[in-house]
């Protein structure tokens, strides 16, 4: 890994802690109004839509589900499964979701830090799967990240989402920098890992699962990740 010439970040779940605002959004909804979901608690409505929403997201991937139905559609059936009385609340609820959702976000410990120092040696881009206003309004909360960046890259605003390699070889047009050349920072194996990797790029795997991929690593402390940069960038 000698020739990284740009190093692109993932957002959710790498940059900023989305797991931790999906749940807080979800109790802050289910403590809102009892009558949202019926007598089911907090740890039923959580466990059940952490079930639902990869596979939406999946389907959205695919094509097989609009961006509508994605978001509203995860809490049809949602509600189908916990409180089916409430069906027809279910487009309120999405958008009452991603309102506390936006609520609730943070960095992941460390993240930011790494991010910062590995602009100061190079070029560095967001290379995100979302909903561009969900999306767009994380990078307005953490200006930071936009302010650093030589890219922002979106899927919707795209058209594909990862892991689709026409997304990443769209990130690597954009910056003009051929795909052996770039890194890829990201926790998901299958749309970072699988999607990096499809296109050429080397991936930096935050998970703490290990990996023989050529060309990937995985790493769980951010301080590691950035003596690995430097490494690479100062290599004699
Ligand atoms: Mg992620």
């Amino acid at each position: 890994m000698t020739n990284i010439e740009f190093v692109y970040f993932d957002l959710d779940d790498t940059l900023l802690d989305h797991t931790h605002a999906e749940e807080k959004a979800l109790e802050s909804l289910c403590e809102d109004s009892a009558a949202h979901f019926g007598d089911s608690a907090f740890p039923l409505v959580l466990s059940t839509y952490q079930k639902i929403n990869p596979t939406v997201w999946h389907k959205y991937s695919l094509g097989e589900y609009t961006k509508e139905q994605a978001k509203v559609g995860r809490f049809e059936q949602l509600l189908e499964a916990c409180f089916p009385e409430g069906l027809s609340r279910a487009k309120a609820l999405a958008e009452s979701y991603l309102a506390r959702y936006a609520d609730f976000w943070q960095p992941i410990d460390g993240a930011f830090e790494a991010f910062t120092s590995t602009a100061a040696s190079l070029p560095v881009g967001i290379l995100t799967n979302g909903f561009s206003e969900q999306q767009r309004a994380k990078l307005k909360k953490f200006p930071h990240l936009e302010h650093v960046s030589s890219a922002i890259v979106i899927s919707e605003e795209v058209g594909y989402l990862k892991p689709n390699i026409k997304l990443f070889e769209h990130a690597a047009s954009k910056v003009n920098i051929q795909n052996s050349s770039i890194l890829y920072v990201g926790d998901s194996f299958r749309s970072d890992v699988e999607g990096g990797v499809g296109a050429g790029w080397h991936v930096a795997w935050y998970s703490d699962q290990e990996t023989d991929l050529p060309n990937v690593w995985s790493f769980t402390d951010w301080n590691a990740f950035t003596e690995t940069i430097e490494g690479i960038v100062h290599r004699p």
